[in-house]
């Protein structure tokens, strides 16, 4: 099932997300699926639990954007043990939907995480796949890209929210 994407000013996207205790659950499976589903749905490269408004550790990324379904990622509970260099890029988010900054992050990291049936791996990525780790580990942590980014941009980018909200045309 395709979920609505929640957006930018909903509290659920900046609270810390919860502890996903059990596993291998048919719920849970179905809400992994539900995620990859959605993110497609958005055309987006990641998506993460709270973006459909579950404030669950769970976050997906698909860098091909579904051409491969072997490249898909399910993180569960993930923690970032390390991290190296540095990149810069333009980031966006599907809850910023039209936004688009660069930031900084770091250009390799290894993350540990859980898969739905609660097998332990680690993961370590680069360049693009570093900055989507970071960017979904970040979102369950109730942090969005912005954070990263100068206040001043910030600010002009919260105002602009606030304008399309006023115009209803900001779900
Ligand atoms: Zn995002």
């Amino acid at each position: 099932m395709v979920h609505t994407i929640v957006r930018y000013g909903q509290p659920v996207l900046e609270a810390k997300a919860q502890a996903i205790a059990e596993f291998d659950t048919p719920e849970l499976h179905q809400l992994v699926e539900d995620m990859f589903e959605s993110m497609y749905a958005a055309r987006g490269v990641g998506l993460a639990a709270p973006q459909i408004g579950v404030g669950k550790r769970i976050a997906v990324i698909d860098v091909t954007t579904g051409e491969d379904p072997a490249q898909r990622i399910v993180l569960i509970n993930p923690e970032i043990v390390s991290r190296g260099g540095a990149q810069t890029g333009e980031e966006g988010c599907l809850s910023l939907p039209t936004f688009r900054e660069p930031v900084t992050r770091a250009q390799k990291v290894t993350v540990k995480a859980w898969d739905a049936k609660g097998v332990a791996f680690e993961m370590t990525g680069e360049d693009l796949m570093a900055r989507a780790l970071l960017h979904e580990t970040d979102h369950l942590n109730g942090t969005l890209y912005i954070t990263h980014i100068s206040p001043l941009k910030r600010d002009l980018i919260r105002r602009k929210v606030r304008k399309l909200q006023k115009a209803g045309e900001w779900g």
